[in-house]
């Protein structure tokens, strides 16, 4: 034991003697000199001052091309540069607007020195999908990052930030806080855990992000929680093309490319369809109660390990024959099939004031839209699971919500319909909505009770509406596909359609839609897919 304790203190010491030799070999090679601005008030010698003077000495003793400057806080360049507080550390001012306020102690040193680097460099260092990004941010955006040096999370955080200040100084300004030396601005940003980031005073990421999803979050001023690498190809070719990426086709898509098929998904709205706005998802295998939205983002997540997905683009065409075209907004796919897993949309009311009142007021998701009517009154129309679940967060939410039904027994599942009645959520049976009216927002509906014929106005804020929804067929109906009597896309039970190479898969096609049945035909018809590939049905 003695031996390992002698001959280990020397070792560690060699090792951090090369590596404070690679740092200084690393600063040596930088193009710019790095100049620090240290404001601190005037007599006052406190830790986090202290700290800095210590981290900014040990990197100095590194590099020459680091130089400090100290001012105190009534210094003419403190009001040149806005600062107030004290320690504030600026670096590089003349060329960046990225502050420490605080300390960089304890784990974010790793942040000071990275920084350090990249403002040596001049350079950004950012991937060539987050520059894509960065490109399309034309407006300033103020960063904040709170931190604290016990958080090992915060340098990734941080450092993402900085990346963004060095890439677009002419936009992006970073102040990196440091939660212990500035309480009160934490507190004034309730920033109770770090790293939390703020862009324009909106909160964009809780926890490290990737890169790529931090800076999609500071371009879109929002938080992101997955980021789609776009791709610049004007053609795209592929064995099979899958158009809609729900449940259905984001499963389709990770059987088809584990099977050996080049596969693309292209989406035109957000991911995951209906899951991606549904409250709470119960009856997912594995998850005994995940928002559709994390649930969406797990899926897409894993999709995106196998295929290529193109989302925000529309399917204008396909072209079938020998050949198969899909033709969207940005490119071309050449493939040699196609798979339709399209979904559905909502139904509507199709009663007056329901179009026109479209968004302010009349609303088809609750998740979207809920949060603006808390402690206001709104109806949920519907019987099914949808209608319930919904009304169930509206409630969960704050919400004073009525549900109205056309008949006197949900459709929904009994679990659903409990949770209703538990809630003493008022139903009003046997009902209708026959009008929607408000000049420039929902104020009011006409009500008819359908076994008495009775009409009645109720006044409400908003009207929600869950009644269903209709298999999105559009493209099938262009292309020729059979459709059954229901509406929905007809085939043969392996998910063929008529069209020899085009397939269907998820709720487009009917059945029980409910996510793991989407999941399920999606991998069915992937499977038939690669099938076909092996041995065409249509040659034999
Ligand atoms: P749904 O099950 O088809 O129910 C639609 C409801 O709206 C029914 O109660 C229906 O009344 C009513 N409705 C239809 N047209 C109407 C109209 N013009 N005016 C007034 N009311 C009307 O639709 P969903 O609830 O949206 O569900 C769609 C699918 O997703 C279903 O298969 C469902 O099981 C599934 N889903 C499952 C879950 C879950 O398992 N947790 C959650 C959400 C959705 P009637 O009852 O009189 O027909």
């Amino acid at each position: 034991m003695q031996d390992n304790v002698e001959t280990a203190a020397p070792q560690s010491e060699m090792a951090s003697q090369a590596y404070l030799n690679q740092l200084r070999a690393t600063f040596e090679q930088l193009p710019n000199e790095i100049t620090l601005y240290l404001f601190t008030a005037k007599g006052h010698e406190d830790a986090f001052t202290h700290a800095n003077r210590q981290v900014i000495r040990a990197f100095r003793e590194l590099s020459a091309r680091i130089t400090l400057r100290e001012y105190d806080l009534d210094h003419e360049l403190a009001r040149q540069y806005n600062v107030t507080s004290s320690p504030t550390l600026l670096i590089a001012p003349e060329k960046y607007a990225i502050r420490w306020l605080g300390a960089p102690m304890g784990e974010e040193a790793r942040t000071l020195l990275e920084t350090l680097i990249l403002v040596g460099l001049g350079k950004s260092q950012l991937s060539d999908q987050s520059l894509n990004v960065m490109k399309k941010i034309d407006s300033p955006r103020n960063i904040k990052v709170f931190v604290s040096p016990t958080c090992p999370y915060c340098p990734q955080q941080a450092v993402n930030a900085v990346k963004a200040a060095v890439e677009k100084p002419e936009y992006v300004s970073l102040e990196i806080i440091d939660i212990q030396s500035e309480p009160q601005l934490a507190n004034q940003y309730a920033a109770q855990s770090v790293p939390q980031a703020f862009a324009n005073d909106i909160l964009i990421g809780q926890g490290a992000q990737t890169e790529e999803v931090f800076i999609l979050s500071l371009q879109k001023l929002e938080p992101q929680t997955i980021f789609i690498p776009e791709s610049d190809a004007a053609v795209v070719e592929a064995d099979l093309v899958i158009i809609g990426g729900g449940p259905a086709g984001l499963t389709a898509g990770i059987y088809a490319v584990r099977s050996g098929l080049r596969t693309a998904v292209i989406e035109r709205e957000a991911l995951g369809g209906q899951v991606a706005t549904t409250p709470i998802v119960e009856n997912y295998p594995g998850f005994t109660s995940v928002g559709g939205k994390t649930l969406v983002d797990i899926m897409v997540s894993h999709a995106l390990q196998y295929v290529q997905i193109f989302q925000g683009e529309a399917v204008v065409d396909v072209q079938t024959g020998k050949a198969l075209t899909v033709l969207t907004n940005r490119r071309k796919f050449t493939t040699k099939s196609v798979l339709l897993a399209t979904g559905a949309t909502h139904r509507h009311l199709g009663i007056p004031g329901e179009s026109r009142l479209s968004g302010k007021g009349v609303s088809y998701c609750s998740t979207c839209d809920g949060p603006l009517f808390k402690g206001r009154k709104v109806v949920m129309v519907g019987g099914g699971n949808s209608a319930v679940t919904e009304a169930l967060h509206l409630f969960h939410m704050g919400v004073d919500v009525t549900l109205i039904h056309r008949r006197d027994k949900l459709r929904a599942q009994d679990f659903l319909a409990k949770q209703l009645f538990d809630s003493n959520i008022p139903v009003l049976w046997d009902t209708e909505v026959k009008e929607i009216n408000g000049e420039d927002r929902v104020k009011e509906i006409l009500l008819i009770n359908n076994k008495t014929g009775e009409l009645s106005p109720f006044i409400t804020d908003g009207v929600f509406i869950a009644i269903g929804y209709v298999p999105a067929i559009e493209l099938a109906t262009m292309m020729g596909l059979e459709i059954n009597e229901d509406g929905y896309i007809q085939h043969d039970g392996k998910h063929r359609t008529n069209i020899p190479g085009i397939y269907s898969a998820g709720d487009v096609e009917g059945g029980y839609k409910q996510i793991v049945t989407a999941s399920g035909q999606g991998a069915e018809a992937a499977m038939t897919i690669f099938e076909d590939m092996i041995n065409p049905y249509w040659l034999n």
